[in-house]
């Protein structure tokens, strides 16, 4: 699907030229060489599980805008270019639901391909476990109209609960913290600045 019309280097008008195997919509102009190769999108969310003394729930946020809105999801968002993936999805957290929560280890990651399937860009949206710090369910009223802990059974009655974050919800319920990908902070974790290497825990 084009979603460019000029080159956004040199101002010319795009064409197609055959790169890689396929038609790419790409600059003319040879010695400014622009490709598009498509628009791509990071987004991360976060199951925090509070564990209290007659259930275990789970943070649930209330979207309070379009698409989607009322519906009820795991907190998250997009990982800014620059931004690690975990301090990005800890930053979500706590913005969206007033708790303090640190990453334990990624449950399960979704591929979604933009275009015409749903969003505007083709997306990898990683879902962590995050271990539960602090704080009360805050929320601004805005974006967020409601934020809290919920089990499994009370979201039975929750007229819109996202289907994924329930599924990511009762994954989280059903295996140990820390048995999923697991930041890795040795010499691969750090081989490159602005890498962060996640893998399956050894000592389990
Ligand atoms: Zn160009």
């Amino acid at each position: 699907m084009p979603t460019m019309t000029y080159c956004p280097r040199c101002a010319l008008s795009l064409t197609t030229k055959f790169d890689g195997g396929r038609d790419r919509i790409a600059c003319p102009d040879e010695s400014c060489g622009f490709i598009h190769f498509g628009d791509f999108s990071i987004g991360c969310a976060g199951v925090v599980i509070r564990e209290d003394a007659d259930a275990k729930r789970a943070l649930l946020v209330q979207r309070g805008w379009n698409p989607f809105a009322g519906s009820w999801q795991i907190p998250g968002g997009y990982a800014e270019h620059d931004e690690n993936i975990s301090l990005a999805v800890e930053r979500e957290v706590e913005e969206e639901a007033g708790i303090i929560a640190k990453v334990s280890d990624v449950i399960a990651f979704r591929h979604s391909i933009g275009g015409g399937t749903g969003g505007p860009s083709t997306n990898m949206y990683v879902i962590f476990r995050l271990n539960l710090v602090s704080g009360e369910p805050a929320y601004d009223g805005d974006e967020i109209a409601d934020a809290g802990f919920f089990s499994l059974e009370e979201m039975e009655s929750m007229e819109s609960v996202q289907g994924l974050s329930r599924w990511a919800i009762s994954k989280a319920l059903n295996t140990p913290p820390g048995s999923g990908l697991v930041f890795d902070p040795g010499e691969v974790g750090t081989i490159r600045a602005g890498w962060q290497v996640f893998g399956l825990p050894e000592d389990r």
